[in-house]
């Protein structure tokens, strides 16, 4: 029979604070301390045949997204996230390596998908681009940065594994990228410097003109 001071895997036993009907005949409960020193009730049928070695914290280990306990007492004891953030960090890194396994075995997989939308529907860009303003249309502004940011995440992501693929297997294909990337920078300061220049004429015009105004009530005067 076991006794107060007796262990079971991580438990030790304190003593009997009841008992409890299992099936036809009734079990002694038993307060036990886990080696962790949190405290629980189990019933000595359990403790006898090994089903609850440890208190639920020990038996679900650290979160495997951020490492800290699970202390949740609604969760399972097969729970492996601490909080619904990382839940949905764990499914995101799923869906991520799955994503890039199929990318990594069928390199154009994107852009066949892409064609075929295209030659079915050409306006295919346009409306989506629609469709998402749609949806962005009554969201706040930080809501909308939130998902920009996401979308620049997740393509990033992409694009650096697509990069690390050609960069192994196709070098030329690789300079080639990084040359017309940095094409398109240099493009697009460009353009920005252009557009600021022509913003401070326009500035400019208008504060001559307005100089110029000015003088002609004075004149008139
Ligand atoms: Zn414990
Ligand atoms: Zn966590």
């Amino acid at each position: 029979m076991p006794v107060p001071g007796d262990t079971y895997s991580s438990l030790t036993l304190i003593r009997e604070v009841g008992s409890v009907k299992h099936g036809r005949n009734n079990v002694k409960v038993w307060l036990c301390q886990c080696t962790c020193g949190r405290q629980l009730d189990v019933n000595q049928a359990s403790l006898v045949k090994g089903e609850v070695p440890a208190c639920k914290v020990c038996r679900r280990g650290p979160c495997v997204i951020c490492g800290s306990e699970i202390e949740n007492e609604s969760f399972s004891v097969k729970r492996n996230t601490c909080s619904e953030e990382c839940r949905k960090e764990q499914a995101r890194r799923k869906s991520l390596k799955a994503y890039s396994k199929k990318v990594l075995k069928a390199p154009a997989h994107n852009r066949e998908i892409y064609q075929r939308r295209l030659e079915n529907d050409p306006a295919h860009n346009k409306e989506r681009y629609a469709r998402m303003k749609e949806r962005e249309k009554d969201l706040s502004q930080e809501a909308r940065d939130a998902i920009r940011t996401k979308r620049n995440r997740d393509s990033n992501n992409w694009r650096r594994l697509w990069l690390e693929e050609i960069k192994e297997k196709d070098p030329k294909k690789y300079q080639e990228w990084l040359r017309s990337s940095r094409k398109r920078r240099n493009e697009h300061y460009k353009k920005k410097e252009l557009l600021s220049f022509m913003a401070l004429s326009e500035k400019l015009k208008s504060k001559v003109k307005g100089d110029q105004d000015e003088n002609d009530v004075t004149e008139s005067r």
